[in-house]
């Protein structure tokens, strides 16, 4: 069977170099097995997204010597596919309205040692009215309708934990589509057959396959990588000083011995 992967930058900030460990990852799996590699912009988030930061991207990724099969697919232009995915899962009786405000549900959510609690369920079953509202799955209600479907990573089979993720929201208040709902639906519109990406969306990963079981969907394989560390064990990231890409393109490093050096696993 043939293989694609993906790598899907949301253009929120410039790429660092785990954004280019992720891609190189993604990438050399589909090459490896003369498969396709795609790039989704996930830009669904209007107010975060910047036009400049998809320039950077693709840049970015030429000059690490990452091509791309096909065309560049934004998640901006697929409204009408995540529209569709939502009305089947209303209309099944799986969603509901929530009125709850940021500082609400940060309060609700607040947990010891920083992990974060799922959502207590509180505009569950209370009366529609005309207020902003995002909307949430009802996730007992999908697992007992769709039996909580395992999935592989690795080829390890994973037992679904999408109970423990509670009702995570499928549309947004300002934006028509979640992360969870529109990763879902592209990767199966472009036949996506294996999900290359870090293992801090792991625990996401119980919810797509959930959602993939509601909607009918073709099921991918997972490969959850470990994520680039810094020299202080602390995870890359922009908030931790990690240099953009743009900025060692900028300088003059040479991309391909950047990739390279990822690839035999050392960071700087
Ligand atoms: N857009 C997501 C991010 O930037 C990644 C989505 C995915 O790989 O499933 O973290």
């Amino acid at each position: 069977m043939s293989v694609t992967t993906r790598f899907a930058p949301s253009p929120t900030g410039r790429l660092h170099m785990g954004h280019a460990y992720a891609a190189i990852r993604a990438h050399d799996f589909a090459r490896e097995r003369g498969g396709r590699f795609l790039l989704r912009i996930e830009d669904i988030d209007g107010t975060r997204s910047r036009a400049e930061h998809v320039a950077t991207i693709l840049a970015d990724l030429r000059w690490l010597g990452l091509a791309w099969d096909g065309e560049v697919a934004f998640q901006s232009a697929r409204l009408d596919l995540y529209a569709a995915a939502l009305e089947r899962l209303r209309s099944l009786g799986l969603m509901y309205r929530c009125y709850c405000t940021r500082a609400e549900i940060a309060g609700a959510m607040s947990a010891p040692h920083g992990q974060v609690a799922a959502y207590p369920g509180t505009c569950r079953g209370s009366r529609e009215r005309d207020a902003p509202h995002c909307w949430r799955i009802d996730m007992a209600a999908a697992v007992a309708r769709c039996g909580a479907p395992s999935w592989t990573d690795h080829g390890r089979v994973v037992t679904n934990e999408a109970l423990a993720q509670g009702d995570v929201v499928l549309a947004r208040k300002d934006a028509p589509a979640s992360y969870h709902l529109a990763v879902t639906v592209d990767d199966a519109a472009q036949g996506v057959t294996d999900v290359v990406r870090g293992c801090d969306l792991f625990a996401a990963t119980h919810v797509h396959r959930i959602l993939q079981a509601l909607l009918g969907l073709a099921v991918p394989r997972w490969w959850h990588h470990p994520l680039l560390t810094g020299a202080d064990g602390a995870r890359l990231a922009k908030r931790h000083g990690a240099p953009a890409l743009a900025d060692m393109r900028a300088a003059g490093l040479d991309g391909a011995a950047v990739a390279a050096r990822l690839r035999a696993g050392q960071i700087a």
